[in-house]
């Protein structure tokens, strides 16, 4: 199969310096392999999004020269498409519904022994599993949750190497249909990835832990598993990932030169002397024939 990457921003902010790094990560890996690159706006939590977002981040990659390939995908567009996979889940009883609510599963952690966790950032609490085998008398369904906390999954990430996910690793039962009737990002990001036959995932380690779930629905829905690169996160002088929450200001298009060089010095390909201060056009050429995944950090160096 021909290499097809993609980048999937979701609307809930303009475009900060550490999506930037993942744009340009998952660029260059797919068109130093002469592959395709896709873009999907993932606008399926409206709590979440900005208005507008969308049209800017878009503007964005136009002003730092991505080019990308296809039509944009919308993820609100694809709604019947995660309605039919959690049909599949629940004919396959892969799905339970959980009536708990996030502070009765805070109450019941706070009672247990927090179990040993890997060192794997952003795992958030593990579900205790209230709901796996039956509703409590009396209690409604709220969320549909994967039955995931017996599964043993690891792959071989090409940047941070072997992965695993085991009960000891973060396996859990996790959400796919929210309370607020919302479908998942697990679920969403998992189907859209296969119908748009993505080859390749290059996006950022703060997304780690996430993946082996996204393998896990590829199992269930017998679906293709692609390969997987997680770049280095980007993180303020604080050491918080960039981010809406954490005050990341949006790039600039009046600084494309400066913004792009040091995105490709934080992933590992400095910019050579003769092309500081280069427009977009001749930076790309240069980048495209030198990227090697290899020449990228696991961590943030700087
Ligand atoms: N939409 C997700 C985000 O912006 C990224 C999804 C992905 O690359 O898998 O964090």
């Amino acid at each position: 199969m021909s290499y097809r990457g993609r980048f999937a921003p979701s609307p809930t902010g303009e475009l900060h310096f550490g999506s930037l790094v993942a744009a340009v990560g998952s660029y260059l890996q797919a068109r130093s392999q002469q592959g395709r690159w896709l873009l999907r706006m993932e606008d399926i939590d409206p709590p979440r999004e900005q208005a507008g977002a969308a049209d800017s981040i878009l503007r964005a990659l136009e002003c730092y020269g991505f080019e990308w390939d296809e039509d944009v995908l919308y993820q609100s567009t694809r709604i019947h498409a995660y309605e039919a996979a959690l049909d599949v889940l629940r004919d396959q009883d892969q799905v339970y519904p959980c009536a708990c609510t996030r502070s009765e599963i805070q109450a019941m952690l706070d009672k247990q022994p927090q179990r040993a966790l890997a060192p794997v950032a952003n795992a958030g609490p593990v579900y205790p599993g209230t709901c796996r085998y039956g509703l409590p008398e009396g209690r409604n369904a709220r969320s549909w949750r994967v039955r995931a906390h017996d599964v043993h999954i690891d792959f071989t990430d090409l940047i941070q190497g072997k992965i695993i996910a085991d009960r000891q690793h973060h396996a859990d039962d996790f959400v796919v249909l929210r309370a607020d009737g919302f479908f998942a990002y697990q679920l969403a990001v998992t189907v859209d990835d296969a119908w748009q036959d993505i080859s390749e995932v290059v996006r950022g380690a703060d997304l780690l832990t996430t993946t082996p779930k996204q393998i896990l629905l590829q199992h269930y829905l017998q679906l293709a598993e692609p390969t997987y690169a997680h770049l280095p996160v980007v993180v303020n002088r604080e050491g918080q990932k960039l981010s809406k929450q954490t005050g990341a200001t949006p790039v600039s298009c009046d600084q494309v030169s400066a913004t792009l060089s040091s995105a490709l010095a934080f992933l590992g390909h400095p910019l050579p002397q003769d092309l500081a201060g280069a427009p977009a056009q001749e930076i790309w050429p240069w980048a495209i024939r030198r990227w090697h995944i290899e020449a990228v950090p696991k961590t943030a160096t700087s």
